[in-house]
């Protein structure tokens, strides 16, 4: 049962008070401070989580330090088992985590149960794909003036403590996406998982250490980012930081850390170009989905839609429509619903006075616009101009602005003047034209005929610019958790 199961979390009060992970047991921060996880649904405290202090990092890092070098001799087919078993304890788990999910950050029913799903089949296609990597033979004969008598044996080698740092919106799948692929490669890991899904993180780890992750291989810690945040990256021990999160954190994040190697995927304000010959129908499906999907709250959201005026004056009634009926609002706990409240009040708030900057700005709400609490209206924007904040920042949130171009040039130079490079989507029937107008656009990912996405996760999934550092995705974050070691062989004289 679960309560059984997760029985060490938390003192199993009203509401719990959870505690962090030390690598060997669950704790009470000697800090004697917590933070409230307050609902989004419905405003309650869902639980109390801790907020470690300095030292407590400290002992983490050193005990996660301890455990590494032992755990990188851990063949690693045996490194697997106890991640498979993870992913099987997720499965097993999956309606009691789905419903936590959905109180503790407001998912809808189906996102919710997709995230748990989608990262037990993550940790095992990990699992897979491990067993897999290999480094390199090079023989000296391929450069000039050398022979075979000179070979290099390159091998991959973890690189020691790996800081892994969370966002809000994924706390179970992008926390899975860190910790695997950094414990398989022989790395121990610290994790740092965001304040509002850290009740969804603690149980997550729980379900690692039932399943044999040993000792000091994992260790979770709880706090404000805003807090412990900088002393964490900062700290001497640690070997990497991967980090997802806001392009503003990020930013400031990686100015502090020093030279070790960075994997961040950051904010994203991925526009959609819309061609004359598209089938308008199935574009505004994906628009709706593509910008309203968990109240726009995905990295990978359409933020703003461009096209030629006929394109844009006949697609936007389409999108408001579809809206209308595709978008139900309400309570996420009921399942019927698929749209639901924002994170917080201040990200609420924040989206309500972006919408406002707009309209005084000459763009005109064509839908939504309004807010009741948390529940921001899918809002839909139109007359509006590159130059508008609601265009040049990421709005974490269900907003959609329109833009008339002159010329799909004119597109190109708006998508490529953003301070963000996630994805893009093209919508054409000519297949071959959205190639041609992919390999203009400086992002990671372009999306022909589909809104941007994460996905299948063993896909390279990367941010330019403003959006992210290295590359995720099932082999690509593997080996971006382990570095060479070069061993050159001479034959004797
Ligand atoms: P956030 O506020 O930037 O926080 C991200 C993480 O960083 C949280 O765990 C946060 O902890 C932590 N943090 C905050 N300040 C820190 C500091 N000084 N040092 C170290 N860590 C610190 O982002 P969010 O609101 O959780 O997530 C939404 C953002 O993430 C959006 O911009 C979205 O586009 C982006 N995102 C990107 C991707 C991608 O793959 N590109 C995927 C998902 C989300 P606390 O929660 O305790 O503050």
């Amino acid at each position: 049962m679960p309560k059984e199961f997760f029985k060490e979390l938390s003192d199993h009060k009203t509401p719990p008070t959870y505690k962090y992970f030390d690598g060997e047991a669950w704790k009470v921060s000697l800090s004697g401070k917590t933070s409230d996880i307050i609902s989004p649904i419905d405003g309650k405290v869902l639980g109390k989580v801790q907020q470690v202090t300095f030292v407590e990092i400290d002992r983490a890092i050193e005990r996660a330090k301890k455990a590494q070098e032992e755990w990188a001799r851990v063949p690693m087919i045996k490194r697997t088992k106890p991640l498979h078993l993870a992913a099987d304890w997720i499965r097993e788990h999956e309606k009691f985590l789905t419903r936590l999910l959905i109180q503790e950050i407001g998912k809808t029913y189906e996102e919710a149960k997709d995230e748990i799903l989608r990262s037990a089949d993550m940790i095992d296609h990990f699992c897979h794909e491990a067993l897999h990597l290999a480094g390199e033979e090079l023989s000296g004969d391929a450069f000039p003036g050398y022979d075979q008598t000179k070979m290099a044996i390159v091998e991959r080698v973890p690189l020691g403590v790996v800081v892994a740092i969370s966002p809000f919106n994924y706390p179970v799948n992008l926390s899975v996406s860190k910790i695997v692929p950094a414990l398989l490669t022989g790395n121990t890991c610290v994790f740092k998982p965001p304040t509002y899904g850290s009740i969804s993180a603690v149980h997550l780890t729980e379900i690692f250490r039932i399943a044999g992750v040993p000792d000091g291989v994992l260790v979770t810690i709880t706090g404000e980012g805003s807090t412990i945040g900088d002393y964490l990256v900062t700290h001497k021990e640690i070997a990497m930081v991967t980090y997802t999160g806001s392009s503003e954190v990020g930013r400031s994040i990686a100015t502090k850390i020093g030279m070790i190697p960075l994997l961040f995927e950051c904010g994203g304000n991925n526009p959609a170009l819309v061609l004359p010959d598209t089938d308008l129908d199935a574009t505004s499906t994906e628009i709706v989905k593509g910008a309203f999907s968990y109240s726009g709250q995905r990295c990978t959201a359409i933020k703003y839609v461009l096209g030629l005026k006929p394109t844009i004056q006949e697609l936007v009634p389409l999108v408001i429509k579809k809206t209308k009926t595709m978008m139900r609002i309400g309570n996420p706990k009921d399942e019927r619903n698929n749209f639901g409240p924002v994170i917080t009040e201040n990200a609420a708030h924040e989206i309500e006075k972006r919408i406002l900057e707009a309209k005084a700005h000459g763009a005109k709400i064509v839908l939504g616009g309004k807010r009741d609490g948390l529940f921001v209206e899918p809002t839909i924007l139109t007359d509006v101009k590159p130059t508008m904040e609601i265009v040049q920042r990421e709005t974490f949130g269900p907003v959609v602005s329109f833009l008339e171009v002159k010329s799909i040039d004119e597109a190109l130079s708006i998508i490529n003047a953003s301070e963000y490079g996630l994805q893009a989507s093209i919508f054409t029937k000519d297949e071959g034209t959205g190639i041609r107008l992919a390999q203009k656009i400086g992002v990671g990912t372009v999306q022909v005929n589909s809104k941007p996405q994460r996905g299948p996760d063993h896909f390279p999934f990367l941010g330019v610019k403003g959006s992210g550092i290295g590359v995720q995705g099932i082999r690509y974050s593997l080996e971006a958790m382990t570095r060479f070691r070069s061993i050159v062989l001479n034959s004797p004289k």
